[in-house]
């Protein structure tokens, strides 16, 4: 491949199809329509980031001269993860900003909640009766009753911080229904909460589910992964179901649902038994003087010795008893051990939801996973799977708000003390039991009544206004939730509002830039903006200026205190605008940008809003070898396990997120480094410094019989199973949608607008079942009525179907390509959800949808599911054990049933799993300090209540 070939940006790309950036101001492009004439249309390139999943990869929207429309969207060649890339969700952000249904104006409701019936507002009367509210609930001190509650985040911790702004501990997320399980794993062994493999350089890489499709980070890592492959990497994928990605695999394994870890630890005793892992790395960097200390205090603390217990303690998991629990051949397993072993430092793995997500402790998946990393070295190295913080930049922004002096125990409750993150799942329940209530509720790109379990009972608490005073949902588009809204206020899709972000895609630092492109347009035309509203359609609003308003309307005499921090600080007394906010930034907080902005004549905002992107670091390489300087040594104390502490105590970190440092020890003396072989190198942001094999958070928090990786049995283990039930695998996402977000583009719908009940052959012989007939699927709480896809690509015995169909809408008002419109009825706990109407063509400015020729949507399974939070991780444990049987006469398809009172009382029994943190709190706080949490409170709320 010549030079010629490559594009010259950050991405490098071998394509030569980009335009080139000197071009981007006036790029021409044949009308294609046109054709034979040669109609050119002159274009000017303005970067942003995709909003359709957590990847946030580069777009390039086209925007006509001419017209000052959009007119498409492609990737951007200077985004250093995506490459220039994009999956088809990507480009489909152009039927998102002309969707003829979105939401252009602020709406009130005027009718019951739930009845549809809206109103146009103005923005002004819309905050200023939002803004009473919470001004009026933080001066009488009911600071926990204002909660914000995010779907996507657009941007790391801008919203965390206006919520710490306001002093409220008032942020929840959806994480518990997505990557809590994940999470706890990886953190509990490197003291941060997400992976990043590098699987471009590795030499084996081990995919827990269908990564190379709709895996997190899914095309940046999709590519990377095929990269690996063509350099000859040995792929290994565990789906239950013949994925996309596993169709790509080397070695295909389809395990009993909640099995994995069994198999993890058989390999993991393999390598252990054959000597074959990395006993140098081993020996430098687990904290196995640790484990031997708490666990065998009596033995001679030799790493000798320490072998010889840890060979002890996976010698159970042999490949009989993985085959036994997985049903995957001894042989099968046994020759993927022999390729893990093989990898040597090259071992690139990721788990994220899955089996993770899925399962009564998934968390040990993820921690079973990385043993793989931690016995074979490959940590940080080349090929290897690195902490995700060492690749992901996070930058410091212009204002920090203190910790709240506040905890709020309806998102971060004492029963699940080492959740990640919020309980956001529980929080219907917990309403209902009066533990609190809610002043005012946002919801934000979220919509818990869809996607999370047990959407009927967040109906019952949305509908009650003695429960949510103010319901406000801030959504680009119509959502289930958004119908019990008070508010639904219009928020910019990935074209129409700024955020900052960087994701541990490769072994490099990013930070990518998601703008307005017509304001960045308008402007580049030497227009000045002052609100993004002026180039957006209809009133449409960003969220950054949205928070800024609202809070001066909070604090209209910043009297509160609450205004400082969105305040100019060039002209003190204005309101802050995105401009000087992001400009404070890249001026600032992003080293070398200042200095390539300049060498093109731009200031660093000005060269953002140009590229989309810069890559600040690339190659990082191990940081836990990294030797602390000399001069941060300077009054330390050693504790007996080597950790370098400060003498003296330190105040709390700064509030940013991520925070990676630990608390310390409990005389709240700051870690700076660890003691190895004599020198104090970084290590990693652990309690004890090392990778820790042995978790004292967990052994001293309740849960000593799991503080190694172990495997334990899920609640969809067969030993766990009634008469008749089989696992219902409701997890796996269609590549080309996204939860609530990508409904509205025509383009993914057309692909993709249902979601069958995957059934083998032989399963659905025994049930006398063939593709598209009518099958019910009983859950514990009620039941859903499906359509059977009969097929050889699942594991016999288990049925699977994605989450993300079964929209709908109450009324014809509503998204009208993917929801069908359905009837809700209650019987007292007892509630129906049937279909009127599926989708059908309409009329509409989009000469398109007169030609919708689908008229599925799917079915919501979801509604059918109880909460099933994991006592440790607080994930929801989506697996479900389900009978199913041929549907009966009077059964419909999408029809569902659920009893809620059904719903409470398993609340009530998951409940029973958990170890409260007033029963278990080692030092007399609420949860340990070194996990991390967005928004953590100051060290007193940490407090226990006496
Ligand atoms: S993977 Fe697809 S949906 Fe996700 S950010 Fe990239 S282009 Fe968008």
């Amino acid at each position: 491949m010549t030079d010629e070939m490559t594009y010259p940006g950050p991405s490098g790309i071998h394509l030569t199809s980009f335009p080139p950036r000197e071009h981007w101001d006036d790029w021409v492009e044949l009308d294609p329509k046109a054709w034979p004439e040669r109609k050119e249309h002159h274009y000017m390139l303005v970067p942003t980031t995709c909003f359709n999943c957590e990847s946030a990869c580069g777009l390039l929207a086209y925007v006509d001269r001419e017209t000052m429309e959009v007119r498409k969207l492609e990737g951007n060649p200077e985004h250093p993860a995506s490459r220039g890339r994009n999956c088809a969700k990507g480009p489909a952000t152009i039927n998102q900003i002309t969707d003829p249904n979105r939401i252009l104006h602020p709406l009130k409701r005027t009718g019951k909640r739930g009845e549809n019936r809206w109103q146009r507002v103005s923005w002004d009367d819309a905050l200023d009766d939002i803004a009473s509210r919470i001004r009026k609930a933080i001066s009488e001190e009911r600071r926990n009753e204002v909660l914000y509650h995010v779907g996507r985040p657009g941007e790391d911790g801008f919203t965390e911080r206006v919520i710490a702004a306001w002093g409220l501990d008032g942020h929840n997320s959806h994480t518990n229904i997505c990557s809590s399980g994940a999470r706890a794993g990886y953190h509990y062994w490197m003291g941060l909460d997400r992976p990043s493999p590098d699987h471009a350089n590795a030499e084996v890489i081990l995919l827990i589910s269908a990564h190379l499709e709709a895996g997190h980070y899914f095309n940046p890592h999709a590519q990377r992964i095929l990269e690996g492959k063509q350099d000859g990497a040995k792929l290994i994928v565990f789906d239950v179901r013949l994925s996309n990605t596993a169709t790509h695999a080397d070695h295909w394994l389809a395990p009993y649902p909640g099995s994995e870890a069994a198999i993890l630890l058989a390999i993991a005793g393999y390598l252990i038994r054959t000597r074959r892992y990395n006993r140098e790395f081993v020996e430098r960097w687990w904290n196995w003087k640790e484990y031997l200390a708490a666990e065998k205090p009596d033995a001679e603390p030799t790493f000798e010795r320490f072998e010889g217990f840890l060979e002890e303690l996976y010698r159970e998991y042999s490949f009989a008893y993985a085959e036994e629990e997985s049903g995957v051949s001894a042989e099968v397993i046994e020759a993927v051990a022999e390729v893990v072993a093989g990898a040597g430092t090259r071992l690139s793995t990721h788990t994220w939801r899955s089996a993770s997500a899925g399962i009564l402790g998934g968390w040990q998946v993820s921690r079973s996973l990385f043993l793989l990393n931690a016995l074979m070295g490959a940590v940080a190295t080349e090929g290897g799977t690195f902490p995700n913080a060492w690749n992901k930049f996070v930058p410091r922004p212009i204002y920090l708000p203190p910790h709240p002096d506040v905890w709020n125990d309806m998102s971060w409750p004492g029963d699940y003390p080492l959740s990640l993150h919020e309980m956001s799942i529980l929080l219907p329940h917990f309403l209902k039991e009066g533990r609190g209530k809610l002043d005012v509720y946002f919801t934000r790109v979220y919509n818990p009544v869809w996607t999370n379990p047990d959407g009927f009972t967040w109906v019952e608490a949305l509908s009650d206004e003695s429960k949510v005073g103010l319901h406000v949902a801030l959504t680009p588009t119509w959502n289930e939730t958004a119908y019990f809204a008070d508010y639904v206020l219009p928020m910019g899709v990935a074209a129409e509002r700024h955020d900052i972000h960087s994701y541990e895609t490769h072994d490099a630092q990013w930070i990518g830039f998601r703008q307005p492109v017509l304001r960045a347009a308008r402007e580049r035309l030497g227009e000045s903006i002052h609100d993004t509203r002026e180039t957006n359609p209809g009133e449409v609003w960003e969220e950054n200026e949205f928070w800024i308003d609202l809070s001066w309307r909070i604090d209209p005499d910043g009297k509160m205190g609450i205004r400082r921090f969105f305040e100019s600080k060039k002209h003190p007394g204005d309101k802050l605008t995105v401009d000087e906010y992001y400009g404070y930034i890249f001026d600032t907080s992003v080293p070398g940008l200042p200095d390539q902005a300049l060498e093109e004549g731009l200031t660093p905002l000005e060269y953002m809003r140009r590229y989309g992107c810069f890559e600040v670091e690339r190659n990082i390489g191990p940081r836990h070898e990294q030797e602390v300087p000399p001069e941060e040594l300077e009054d330390t104390v050693v504790d007996t396990l080597g950790r370098v502490l400060t003498k003296a105590p330190k105040p709390d970190a700064p509030n940013v997120v991520p925070n990676p440092t630990p608390a310390g020890d409990a005389e709240g003396r700051r870690p700076v480094g660890v003691d190895v072989d004599g020198r104090t190198l970084r290590g990693f942001p652990t309690p004890s410094g090392k990778l820790e094999f042995y978790s004292s958070t967990l052994a001293g928090w309740g849960w000593p019989e799991l503080a190694v990786p172990s495997y334990v049995k899920s609640q969809i283990h067969p030993e766990n199973l009634e008469e008749g039930e089989i696992p219902l695998i409701p997890t796996f996402r269609l590549p080309v949608q996204i939860h609530t977000r990508s409904a509205n583009a025509k383009w993914l719908d057309e692909i993709a607008h249902t979601n069958p009940l995957w059934m083998h052959t032989s399963h659905a012989a025994k049930l006398a079942v063939k593709t598209g007939d009518l099958v019910r699927v009983e859950t514990r709480i009620g039941h859903f009525v499906v359509k059977a896809w009969v097929t050889e690509s699942i594991r016999p015995g288990i049925v699977a179907c994605s989450h993300h169909m079964g929209r709908w809408k109450l009324s014809d008002l509503g998204q009208k390509q993917l929801m069908a419109t359905v009837a809700m009825s209650r019987d007292d706990s007892k509630w129906t959800l049937s279909r009127k109407k599926g989708v059908a063509p309409y009329a509409s400015k989009d000469g398109d949808t007169d030609r919708i020729w689908w008229t599925d949507a799917g079915v919501h399974q979801n509604l059918t599911f109880c909460v099933q939070p994991d006592p440790i991780s607080g994930m929801q444990c989506w697996h479900q054990a389900v009978r199913v049987r041929r549907a009966e006469p009077d059964d419909r398809y999408g029809d569902v049933h659920v009893d809620t009172d059904k719903a409470h009382a398993q609340y009530r029994a998951w409940l029973e799993k958990t170890r409260p943190a007033n029963t278990v709190s080692p030092d007399g706080n609420r949860r340990p300090y070194c996990l991390l949490r967005p928004l953590k409170p100051t060290k007193k709320a940490y407090r226990l209540p006496e």
